[in-house]
């Protein structure tokens, strides 16, 4: 099994705000796998940015169009 494939910026380097969601008092962004649609905050999440990927789409909402800068 592979890793994530996370989504990069234009730069190559891991998008970490590939997802960006806002609650009241607390905020949690993160990168997003282009494979299965995972998105993992780095602040609550660090560990599984390092997990294996199910290798397909498991999300529920649409797959995301690659962010343009
Ligand atoms: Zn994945
Ligand atoms: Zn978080």
């Amino acid at each position: 099994m592979a890793k994530h494939q996370f989504q990069r910026d234009e730069d190559g380097d891991i998008d970490d705000f590939a997802f960006d969601v806002e609650e009241p008092g607390i905020g949690h962004n993160g990168p997003r796998c282009t494979v299965c649609g995972e998105s993992i905050c780095h602040h609550c999440e660090p560990k599984r940015l390092d997990e294996e990927c199910p290798g397909k789409w498991i999300q529920p909402w649409p797959k995301p169009e690659a962010r343009t800068v």
